[in-house]
């Protein structure tokens, strides 16, 4: 079948034909290309049309698609089965590895996406402080858990949806919001709500309102508050974790949170999560302690030969990361020479490997409130003329784009080629 074929027969068995609402391209007016296969930083449609990614399957693909180390474990794995919900040799492995290597993680619990894993962190939070409060960032994104759905961005962002219709009042109504990158909407919560606040969690390069690097001062500073406060800081590290550095954001700000959570990049690109942090915090988990969370697919023997494979790759090669830097300085630098040249008015907002092109006319973009003022219909302009030049970026403004090792300098310079012609 051909892409239209199989999205319009999709649309009648999956709500919007999709299984995530970010990748029905609400927001172009072009259909997704239905992807069948991937190698390094190419994908492939169903009619064999080429793309460079730039999404990297929102970012867990940052060893490129068919690795050849990460499909042999997988396959080594495959011949013993394919999970027994029991203790396994190779989940050891891989918490050891991520505990060992990883800074600020004694022990770890593993789930299976983002979602669970910081909505898993939070409840860990509220049972060890016995507080109920929770501080999250209009336009950070941390899963479609109820209590997060207030304010958040990624698809919440890109469908303008006001949180959404199915979450009760009575979720969200610990949730509290605060500004990015604005200390003083942090002190005033804390102020009206002392020693009511169970966890500040924030994505410390946020990646979900287009990516915004937090200000060092500000994460300090959350920092010192929490401490003062008893209040756990969570920094949700599912899409910075092992992408800007392999021991994450954390390492770049040298910031210590209590309690860390990883998905994407740590399943080699097999559904994966985990938290992890402060012994003393963990041990609160069940079998140990009284805060009860369980899966019955965690720490699946395949996944998690898949998320050794790759971490062990990234640790062993720290040169990838410069040379993610690099690629991502010449696009940037190659962006801004064109919108100069062609009279665009924007801003390229970048973290190493992670980057959004700002329609916008403002000259820095460091909030939610900034971000939303972008042009979105520039923006589709944009995406739309990429994706059918076989430049495969994200579908929206709010939605971050991915540099991996396997892109090439030719990769970059047919990306801005494409850009040219817009
Ligand atoms: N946290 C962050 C920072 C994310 O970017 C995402 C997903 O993009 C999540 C949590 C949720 O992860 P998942 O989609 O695996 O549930």
């Amino acid at each position: 079948m051909k892409n239209k074929e199989i999205f319009e027969e999709s649309k009648k068995y999956m709500p919007g034909g999709v299984n995530s609402p970010v990748r029905a391209y609400t927001a172009l007016n072009i259909d997704p290309p239905i992807i069948k296969k991937g190698y390094g930083s190419h994908l492939f449609d169903e009619e064999g049309k080429e793309y460079i990614d730039f999404i990297e399957a929102w970012g867990p693909m940052i060893l490129g698609h068919s690795n050849e180390k990460i499909l042999k474990e997988i396959e080594e794995t495959l011949k013993s089965g394919v999970g027994f919900g029991a203790p396994t040799e190779l989940e050891l492995k891989l918490a050891k590895y991520i505990c060992t290597t990883v800074d600020n993680v004694d022990m770890l619990r593993m789930v299976n996406s983002g979602t669970e894993a910081t909505m898993s962190a939070v409840k860990l939070a509220r049972g060890y402080t016995h507080r109920d409060k929770i501080i999250k960032f209009a336009g950070c994104y941390h899963g479609h858990f109820d209590g997060f759905l207030v304010e958040a961005g990624s698809g919440v962002l890109t469908e303008n949806i006001p949180g959404s219709p199915g979450v009760p009042k009575g979720s969200v109504e610990n949730t509290l919001i605060a500004e990015y990158n604005n200390i003083e909407s942090v002190k005033t919560l804390f102020e009206k709500h002392k020693d009511e606040i169970a966890a500040v969690i924030i994505e410390p390069v946020a990646g979900n309102m287009g990516v915004i690097p937090g200000k060092k001062e500000f994460l300090l500073d959350i920092r010192k508050i929490c401490t003062e406060n008893r209040t756990i800081l969570i920094f949700d590290e599912v899409m910075s974790g092992f992408r800007v550095a392999y021991k994450g954001a954390q390492s770049l700000y040298n910031i210590k949170p209590d309690l860390v959570t990883f998905a994407k990049i740590m399943g080699g690109g097999l559904p994966c999560g985990a938290y992890g942090g402060k012994r003393e915090i963990m041990e609160q988990l069940s079998p140990m302690g009284p805060v009860y969370q369980a899966g019955t697919m965690s720490g699946n023997p395949i996944v998690m030969a898949a998320g050794y494979a790759s971490l062990k790759e990234l640790n062993n090669n720290p040169d990838y990361y410069s040379y993610m830097d690099k690629m991502g300085e010449k696009l940037q630098a190659g962006i801004y020479e064109i919108a100069r040249q062609k009279g665009i008015s924007l801003v390229v907002n970048r973290c190493v490997n992670m980057m959004t092109v700002f329609f916008t006319e403002c000259s820095e973009v460091t909030s939610y409130e900034e971000a939303k003022k972008s042009n979105t219909k520039m923006f589709s302009r944009f995406a739309e003329h990429m994706i059918k030049n076989g430049v495969y970026v994200p579908p929206s403004q709010f939605e971050a784009m991915f540099i991996g090792v396997k892109h090439t300098e030719e990769d970059i310079e047919k990306f801005l080629e494409v850009m040219k012609e817009m």
